[in-house]
């Protein structure tokens, strides 16, 4: 290195013997720079995955500056939040996909249709085979080399293990899954009306089942459900009374995640719409011919037989990944730990973001008890309301993340945590013991863990990204407010997640919403906003104007039941 050249309070531009330029980030992290100095070589980066997360760091990524090479198994995006709708053909499945070459026309970088099979961290490489089915002479291995790697390869669903669930089970997690349901359901419909079953053999047929109570299980049943009432009886009169739809949850209310008025909502709304709804029920194995669960409550043992059962009960992390987690020493997590900045921990040059990855507030948070602990002045362990009330605000100055997790499930239950310990200190004068608050602290740290795996999430973690490298790149400090620790590196604001709100399609032309600020909207009306807000939010105007055409052809002609 010959000279160092600073360009602003948070970033240093470092010339090398090279003469290319670097700017320093985070603990001594070198990034390409200046895209001006034509000897200068662009920097590797290797993107892995072209869902929410992989696609937004790539349209966001200003590649010119950099080599970008991206690898992935489909070569196309999918909507996930109308796969639902793709299983009972309320949309068609190309109308939620857009072809990769399409979003990479106009730009600087290469796709490969395969799977990456390993990280090699010391390497710095990514191990990848070819996932073609076309049968002639070549190896189907190869390696790419990278100077930055993002992760962003998503999740597969999580059986916990159950027996016979991978065998007899439809799994919802792409498109392929969504077309095959839909074949099936009307495969089902054409089986159940041949003249030779018994009207027991009918019955069990006609009987769907969905295992999970969250936005996919409810979305799905109630598509279903829609699916029957407004098409497919019509079409098969003589199976009206065989249809059964059961929908099997293991906590104690559907949908969980959502404000209480909208879980009771959906509930009853169900139950009035003859959609079965079994809580409390945890699912113990599945056959050929029932699935069985039993009561937390009551411990019965209950068998219900079945033509198709829909699995959607989580998620669970990539073989890739569990082996990348114990060459970094992470393998007794859950999924990847990241940190604020979304850097892997425990490993240089790599990123990951979306479903396959954890961020982990645990500076943030120590920082947030320090700072209390700081507020109590005279030392006796406890915080009088006033300065309590004063720090938050500091907190939230210094945080404003906070405020907006705040809106979010998770911190709601934070604010909880926080009051309790404000009661066990002293419930008479209102004062926060400070080892009670400590242990509240911890439970933050777990919630503040728990960002959602959502497309919102891994589709603002893509953009926060790409927007960094590129300022990194220019050698531009970056954007907005900074957040400075007095013995830390970082330099840049850590990413922040900004709860939008979130949509639950309950059927019948009915949606509920959980929107910022604590709003709840329940109704026609909140359909309306749910198909304005899909809209506006495909990726391109190519399927944008197939959804919008889908949803007409619907409400004009009903669903088509032909079986391809
Ligand atoms: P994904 O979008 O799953 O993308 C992963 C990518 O990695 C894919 O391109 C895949 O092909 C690729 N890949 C996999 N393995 C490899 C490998 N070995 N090498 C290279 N590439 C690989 N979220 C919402 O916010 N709102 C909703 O309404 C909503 N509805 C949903 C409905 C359904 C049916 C489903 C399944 C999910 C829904 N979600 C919703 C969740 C949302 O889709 C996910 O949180 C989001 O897709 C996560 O983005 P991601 O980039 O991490 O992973």
């Amino acid at each position: 290195m010959d000279s160092i050249l600073d360009i602003g309070r948070h970033s240093q531009v470092v010339r090398v013997a090279d003469r290319s330029l670097m700017v320093e980030v985070g603990s001594g992290t070198l990034l390409a720079a200046d895209s001006q100095d034509p000897l200068q070589k662009k920097k590797k980066i290797v993107i892995l995955g072209t869902g929410w997360g992989g696609i937004s760091f790539l349209k966001t990524l200003d590649c010119k500056l950099f080599d970008v090479q991206i690898v992935s198994p489909r070569n196309y995006f999918v909507f996930t939040p109308l796969l639902p709708s793709v299983t009972v053909g309320t949309v068609e499945a190309r109308s939620v996909t857009e072809p990769i070459r399409r979003i990479i026309r106009k730009k600087d970088a290469e796709f490969h249709e395969a799977e990456c099979i390993k990280i090699d961290p010391e390497n710095k490489q990514v191990i990848c085979k070819d996932v073609s089915e076309l049968d002639f002479e070549r190896k189907p291995e190869f390696a790419l080399d990278y100077d930055y790697l993002v992760i962003a390869v998503g999740a597969t669903s999580n059986t916990f293990g159950t027996k016979g669930v991978d065998e007899y089970c439809h799994f919802l997690k792409d498109v392929e899954d969504a077309e095959k349901i839909r074949e099936q359901v009307v495969d089902i419909f054409e089986t159940a009306s041949l003249p030779h079953l018994s009207p027991e053999v009918r019955r069990n047929l006609l009987s769907f089942v969905v295992v999970g109570g969250g936005p996919t299980g409810v979305e799905f049943s109630a598509e279903l459900h829609d699916l029957v009432h407004e098409d497919l009886l019509c079409l098969y009169p003589h199976l009206k009374d065989n249809v059964t739809i059961t929908l099997v949850q293991s906590g104690d209310h559907i949908l969980n995640t959502f404000d209480k008025r909208i879980s009771q909502f959906a509930e009853k709304k169900f139950q009035r719409d003859g959609v079965h709804v079994k809580i409390g029920c945890r699912v113990l194995e599945v056959t050929n011919k029932h699935i069985r669960f039993k009561s937390k409550d009551t411990g019965q043992l209950v068998d219900v037989p079945y033509g198709m059962i829909v699995w959607s009960t989580g998620i669970r992390t990539r073989p890739v990944i569990t082996d990348f987690m114990k060459q970094i020493r992470q393998e007794n997590r859950r999924v990847l730990a990241t940190d604020e900045w979304l850097r892997v921990k425990n490993c240089e040059g790599v990123y990951a973001l979306g479903d396959c990855a954890s961020v982990e507030q645990r500076k943030i948070v120590e920082d947030i008890a320090d700072l209390f602990k700081l507020a109590d002045k005279d030392n006796d362990g406890y915080l009088s309301a006033a300065e309590f009330v004063s720090t938050m605000e500091g907190v939230r100055v210094r945080y404003p993340q906070i405020d907006l997790y705040m809106n979010h499930n998770h911190m709601k239950g934070v604010i909880g945590l926080l009051d309790e310990a404000m009661n066990a200190g002293d419930q008479g004068t209102t004062k926060l013991d400070l080892e009670h608050f400590s242990a509240a602290i911890s439970k933050v740290d777990s919630l503040m863990k728990c960002m959602p795996a959502t497309a919102q999430v891994a589709a603002q973690q893509g953009t926060y990204l790409a927007r960094s490298f590129n300022h990194f790149a220019q050698g531009k400090p970056a954007e907005g407010p900074l957040h400075i620790r007095e013995q830390g590196h970082h330099r840049f604001h850590p990413f922040c997640y900004k709860h939008l709100g979130s949509f639950a399609p309950l059927g019948g032309e009915t949606a509920a919403a959980e929107l910022p600020g604590d709003w709840v909207s329940i109704g026609r009306s909140t359909m309306w906003l749910w198909y304005s807000v899909y809209a506006s939010e495909q990726v391109s105007w190519r399927t944008r104007a197939l959804v919008m055409f889908d949803w007409t052809k619907r409400f004009i002609f009903g669903r088509d039941s032909s079986r391809m």
